[in-house]
């Protein structure tokens, strides 16, 4: 983005409404502006002047009006596992998020994007958590994740496959760009995403799920549980105050009922804090009583090192955790994060403000 000045908007922040009323400012044919957002979602151009099929008039006036991508590479980080890949993104006022790219042997492409920078939910087991609400990121800074990934995938001839609203912060404490950014994953003319493969994960703000349940759009819901009960829950979460685990179960039962998606929890195994066999059966009780046992799905997250002094079960204790549930009636299934050495795995986001490193 050499030369273009702050605050100019980035072309995934302009609707195709405004980019249309854009061409006609700028005397340019209308049918443009389908053109750009196919080159600027799908190509793995990195700035207008790349775009060869544009006359080279109109691309001068893009770059002088827009800027490419509103996310910049300050570093990348790959795992030694060979797949997973962590991106250092620069925002426009210098702020910085990251995004993790999770491949599955060829066959997917997940992205995890952030939707705040830092996040105010204060979760006492989340490393972004302990940072705080930097800001809320717009709609084309979520996009733009995705963006910088697909054009890394472009030249083997692979696509973003998957996107998941795990990263940095609490997607529907940002809700207007968190949908914004799924309607333009999900459309043909966008990226064209399947919504079944785009994941929002949340703390669980009620109000908010009832509100996406509203939206008319199949993505899925994750709903970040972490315990059965209100006195673990509060103690680890302090939204829970707020929201107790029957109001989020609830909602979470409405949002299937309404939608007809089935619901993931998430579930975060914290040693001798919520890891019980008891823990597991009034988990099975809670989820049952809410909604149909078969419309839910538990994942068990192994505690990843981050703040609060937390432990990981062993192996074991997990097992036999997942096989009560299973046991229960509930589709339980562990999952070990991936990229944990290059602190990419679920709630090991952070950067440390003014930096620009990220710390471990
Ligand atoms: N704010 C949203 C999006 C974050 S998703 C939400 O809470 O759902 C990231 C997931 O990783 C959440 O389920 C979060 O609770 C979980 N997580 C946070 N810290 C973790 C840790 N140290 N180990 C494993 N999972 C963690």
């Amino acid at each position: 983005m050499k030369g273009v000045a702050k605050g100019i908007p980035s072309i995934s922040d302009v609707d195709s409404h405004a980019l249309v009323a854009w061409l006609r400012a700028h005397a340019e044919p209308a049918y443009r502006a389908k053109q750009i957002r196919r080159h600027a979602m799908h190509g793995a151009a990195s700035e207008f002047e790349e775009l060869s099929d544009l006359p080279k008039t109109l691309r001068e006036k893009l770059a002088a009006s827009f800027r490419w991508s509103a996310v910049e590479l300050e570093r990348e980080e790959a795992s030694a596992d060979g797949e997973t890949r962590k991106a250092l993104l620069r925002l426009a006022d210098g702020h910085h998020i990251e995004s993790v790219l999770m491949p599955h042997h060829g066959a997917r492409n997940a992205v995890c994007v952030s939707t705040q920078a830092g996040c105010p939910m204060a979760c006492a087991f989340c490393a972004t958590g302990e940072m705080g609400l930097v800001r809320n990121l717009t709609a084309g800074e979520i996009v733009d994740q995705v963006r910088y990934w697909q054009r890394e995938l472009a030249p083997r001839g692979e696509r973003v496959s998957h996107v998941v609203y795990m990263g940095m912060g609490e997607p529907l404490n940002n809700y207007d760009a968190s949908l914004s950014a799924a309607r333009t994953l999900i459309d043909p003319n966008g990226f064209g995403i399947s919504p079944r493969r785009v994941t929002i994960s949340t703390c669980g703000v009620v109000p908010k799920i009832d509100e996406l349940a509203q939206e008319g759009l199949p993505i899925n819901l994750a709903v970040s549980l972490h315990a059965p009960d209100d006195r673990t829950r509060t103690a680890i979460m302090p939204i829970n105050r707020k929201w107790g685990v029957e109001e989020v179960l609830a909602a979470s039962a409405r949002y299937v009922k309404r939608t007809k998606r089935r619901v993931t929890f998430e579930y975060v195994m914290l040693a001798g804090v919520n890891d019980s066999d008891a823990a597991a059966r009034e988990l099975a009780e809670k989820i049952g009583r809410h909604g149909r046992k078969a419309d839910a799905h538990l994942n068990l997250i192994p505690y990843n090192p981050g703040p609060g002094g937390f432990r990981r079960p062993s192996a074991e204790r997990m097992e036999r955790f997942a096989k009560v549930l299973q046991d229960a009636g509930i589709a339980a299934t562990l999952r070990i994060s991936k990229g944990q050495d290059i602190a990419a795995g679920c709630g090991q986001l952070k950067v440390s403000e003014g930096k620009a490193a990220a710390t471990t």
